[in-house]
C-alpha cells in the first residue's frame, strides 16, 4: 500500500502504518489538549493507541487462522478506518473463509471477555466512576462490544459480509454468492454513507471503501468464473493447449 511504513514485524507479519492514520493521534490529542490540557491530550492518545492495539489483534486474528489453512499474510495495514490484513491468497474453500472471516471478531470477543472480567475484579481498587484507568477500560470494552457488532454488518467485504458469502458459496456457486453478497454490500454502504452525512463522516469513508472493495471483489470472481469455464470448455473438447 502506497505511504505506508512498517513500524515492526510480528510472527513473521509486517505490521505498517498508513500516513493518514497519524491524522487520528493528531486530532484527537489536540480534542483533548483544547478540553483538559496535557493531561486530556495524553488521555486521547492513549486510548487510540489501546483501540489500536484491540484492531491490529484483530486483524492477527485473521491472519492466524489463515495460517492454519496455509494462507500467508504478508503485512497488516492500520489506516484511519481501520486494519487492513493483506493475504497472499483467496481461501478456495468456504469453510475456510468463514473461519477466518469470523477469527477477527472473535479477538474481540475475547478481548471484551476479558476487559469486562477486569472490571468487575477490580470495582473495589478501580472504585469510583471518575477513576481514570477504570474509564478507559469500560471506554475500550464498549468500543470492542462496537467493532464485534459493526464487523458483523453483512456488508462484503467487512467480516460480515464475509461470512455471508461463504454460508452462501455452501448452497451457490461462488459467482452467485459473491453476487449476492457484493451487491448486499453496495446496499449497506449507501446506508452508511447517509448516516455518515448526517452524522460520523468516518462512516462516509467506510461506505466508500466498502462500495469499491465490493466491485473489485465481484469482477474478481467474475474473471476467476470465466476462467474456469474455459478450462473445463478445453477439457471437455480434450483441448491440449490446457496443458
Ligand atoms: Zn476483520
Amino acid at each position: 500500500m502506497k505511504w505506508s511504513y512498517r513500524i515492526a514485524r510480528i510472527s513473521g507479519i509486517d505490521v505498517r502504518i498508513h500516513v493518514t492514520f497519524l491524522l487520528l493521534p493528531a486530532f484527537f490529542g489536540f480534542a483533548g489538549w483544547r478540553d483538559a490540557g496535557w493531561p486530556g491530550a495524553v488521555g486521547e492518545v492513549s486510548f487510540i493507541a489501546a483501540l489500536f492495539f484491540c484492531v491490529l489483534l484483530h486483524e492477527f486474528g485473521h491472519a492466524m487462522a489463515g495460517r492454519r489453512y496455509g494462507i500467508r499474510t504478508p503485512d497488516i495495514t492500520l489506516l484511519p478506518i481501520g486494519g487492513v490484513a493483506r493475504m497472499d491468497q483467496i481461501p478456495d474453500k468456504p469453510s475456510m473463509e468463514l473461519v477466518i472471516a469470523v477469527a477477527g471478531p472473535a479477538v474481540n470477543v475475547a478481548i471484551a471477555t476479558v476487559l469486562a472480567g477486569i472490571l468487575m475484579l477490580t470495582g473495589g481498587i478501580l472504585a469510583g466512576p471518575d477513576n481514570t484507568l477504570r474509564v478507559m477500560l469500560h471506554n475500550l470494552l464498549v468500543v470492542n462490544c462496537g467493532l464485534i457488532i459493526f464487523n458483523m454488518i453483512p456488508a462484503f467485504p467487512m467480516d460480515g459480509g464475509r461470512v455471508l458469502r461463504a454460508l452462501l458459496a455452501m448452497k451457490f456457486s461462488h459467482l452467485g454468492a459473491t453476487r449476492v453478497a457484493a451487491r448486499t454490500g453496495q446496499v449497506l454502504a449507501c446506508g452508511f454513507a447517509v448516516l455518515g452525512f448526517f452524522g460520523n463522516p468516518m462512516l462516509m469513508l467506510i461506505a466508500l471503501f466498502v462500495f469499491n472493495g465490493a466491485q473489485v471483489e465481484l469482477q474478481y470472481a467474475v474473471q476467476q468464473d470465466q476462467y474456469e469455464q474455459m478450462l473445463r470448455e478445453m477439457m471437455a473438447r480434450n483441448d491440449p493447449r490446457q496443458l
